[in-house]
């Protein structure tokens, strides 16, 4: 059976009607009654309330829908009661439906209702910019309405491509796909970053390989950053939807494996970094305070915002607090307000003491373990060494040869476009070849995935071992009196971050020290059947909690630490380097 035509009934009463036989309901029944004559389906469009009252067309929001619907060629046949339901300006209902006969839009009304002669006041200037504006509106939405579809259908949705992809059309539809020479460069660019490089030195890699960004001739600190946190490399392309709802914008997202060019793993590694690094850097540029440890180290375990601290010695104010309040204020965005439930701050004094103490016991328990292998791991130190480092490399020869095989396997899925778009292969092959290079790339990156944790693992204990060589003396002076500045700088060295949790039952402040090394309860062992005298690293956990109380708490193994007090021939601190500083920290310049 022939699907049947759909006659598109357009009603609307303004202000200054006062005749009931123009009703909204009336004009409905008669549009009714108007469709079953012609055999037609109907469909209603009621311009209620403010916007129908209207004698500016731009303000109707429902007659821009059905234009909109017009120019699409998604209307054919249109109803109204008469014709100043259009508009009570006769020129510009006459244009209106010039426009309609320009679209092939068949028009009816109950002629004998028309009535041209009421609005010949108006002035000819209101008509030109009404109708003007109308149809910049109708023209803005039925461009955005293509766009939201074309993305639904998995095209791009419009703009620069980013670095790494270009576009192509595939089965009439525009759509980005990978660009190998640049995909391996984003792979780098991640490489580089999760190994501590810097975001400008990225840049000049970039730079003296000849490496051309999107926009201007010299990589920028931005660019490369724009880059990191793109997830369309993982595969997650997003764009926003007002036009379907324009009250409510709507986050449309579409998933598109075949686009991903770096793994999860690092990915998300490199993400939080940089959510740390920006945290941080805001937070420390703001008013230094000279007595305060832990700026900038503290997060709210509720709702994950940084802590600010306050130092008002006038007002005797000397606290931590979590920032969430403070910073709601300034957003307008209901949504993107911060729901935090932890509202008692931190004493710094107390916070700062009990942390440190906390460090130091953890160091000291830490070192005794190194010191007791010391003797054995370090005359072996040179074989280990080698053997680590035979065994990463191995790892990055790996990467190496993963990295060649998906720039193979990004280079096939183009070939296979290029037969397909060429005519030498039909729909149903080039889908399959779709598959297959899906699949492939999937393993490709698992694969690097494992490799990824791999290098870290090892890389951690290389670090650890490094530590067991410059700083075993450094603990030793731990517990002796430090500057503040001394303090931080070996805060800095060990603590990653500390989140804050408060706990209602023993209403106190529960903190979690998280290590840039699992080195708490961390051991080792002798491997027996090795002449070598080869040994692992059993990591230990890479946090460990403690409380704050309201009042001042005392530490419980104040004891360890003095063990460790004494040996004259180890060297005293300022001597040592620092070596653990480069790792997570001054990435972003
Ligand atoms: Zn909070």
């Amino acid at each position: 059976m022939k699907k049947r035509e759909i006659l598109h009934i357009y009603r609307r009463v303004s202000t200054n009607e006062q005749s009931t036989k123009y009703s909204l309901g009336d004009q409905l029944s008669s549009g009714i009654k108007k469709s079953i004559e012609l055999g037609m389906d109907y469909q209603d469009w009621n311009e209620e309330g403010m916007s129908g009252s209207s004698e500016n067309i731009e303000d109707r929001e429902v007659l821009l829908d059905l234009y909109t619907k017009l120019q699409l060629g998604e209307v054919k046949h249109l109803y109204v009661f008469d014709l100043s339901r259009l508009s009570r300006n006769p020129m510009v209902s006459s244009s209106l439906r010039k426009e309609l006969e320009n679209h092939e839009v068949k028009l009816y009304t109950n002629e004998s209702d028309v009535d041209f002669k009421s609005d010949e006041q108006v002035l000819m200037y209101d008509f030109f910019s009404s109708i003007n504006q109308f149809f910049v509106r109708v023209q803005r939405k039925k461009s955005m309405m293509g766009k939201v579809s074309h993305f639904k259908k998995g095209g791009w949705r419009g703009g620069t491509f980013p670095f790494g992809y270009e576009s192509e059309k595939v089965n009439g539809l525009k759509k980005l796909v990978i660009k190998t020479e640049e995909s391996v460069w984003v792979r780098k660019i991640y490489d580089l970053y999760d190994n501590g490089t810097s975001v400008l030195d990225i840049c000049k890699k970039l730079d003296k390989n000849g490496i051309k960004p999107r926009r201007g001739k010299f990589w920028s600190g931005g660019s490369v950053l724009v880059i990191l946190k793109n997830d369309l490399y993982i595969g997650n392309d997003e764009m926003i939807d007002n036009i379907s709802e324009p009250s409510k914008p709507n986050k449309l997202y579409y998933f598109e494996k075949e686009l991903q060019i770096v793994d999860n793993e690092t990915f998300n590694r490199v993400q939080n970094t940089i959510q740390l690094q920006l945290k941080r850097r805001n937070q420390l540029t703001k008013v230094k305070h000279n007595n305060v440890l832990l700026r900038g180290l503290l997060f709210c375990e509720d709702c994950g915002e940084m802590y600010g601290c306050r130092v008002k010695p006038s007002k005797n104010e000397n606290y931590y607090y979590c920032r969430s309040r403070e910073n709601d204020w300034r957003k307008i965005d209901e949504s993107k307000k911060v729901k935090c439930s932890v509202k008692k701050s931190l004493n710094i004094k107390n916070t700062d003491e009990q942390v440190w103490l906390t460090l130091v016991d953890l160091l000291g328990k830490s070192h005794l373990i190194k010191e007791t292998i010391k003797e054995d791991v370090l005359k072996n130190k040179f074989l280990v060494d080698i053997d680590k480092q035979e065994k990463i490399v191995e790892l990055k020869k790996k990467k190496i040869y993963i990295d060649k095989k998906l720039k193979g396997l990004e280079e096939r899925e183009r070939e296979n476009r290029e037969w397909y778009l060429v005519g030498d292969i039909d729909k149903k092959q080039f889908d399959e070849g779709c598959n297959l290079i899906r699949k492939s790339k999937e393993e490709q990156f698992k694969e690097l995935q494992i490799l990824s944790l791999k290098i870290q693992s090892i890389t951690d204990e290389n670090k650890w071992i490094s530590w067991l060589d410059k700083h075993s003396g450094w603990i030793n002076g731990l517990n002796k009196n430090h500057s503040i500045q001394e303090k931080t700088e070996i805060i800095k060295e060990y603590v990653l971050k500390i989140t804050v949790g408060f706990d209602k039952n023993i209403n106190q402040h529960k903190l979690k020290i998280h290590l840039k090394l699992p080195i708490v309860n961390d051991k080792y062992k002798k491997l027996k059947d090795s002449k070598s005298k080869k040994y692992e690293i059993l990591n230990g956990s890479s946090y460990t909690e403690t409380l704050i109380g309201q009042v001042k708490v005392g530490r419980k193994k104040k004891e360890n630490t003095h063990e460790l007090t004494g040996g004259g021939e180890i060297p005293p601190i300022d001597q040592n380097s620092l070596r653990w500083s480069n790792c997570n920290y001054e990435k972003i310049k």
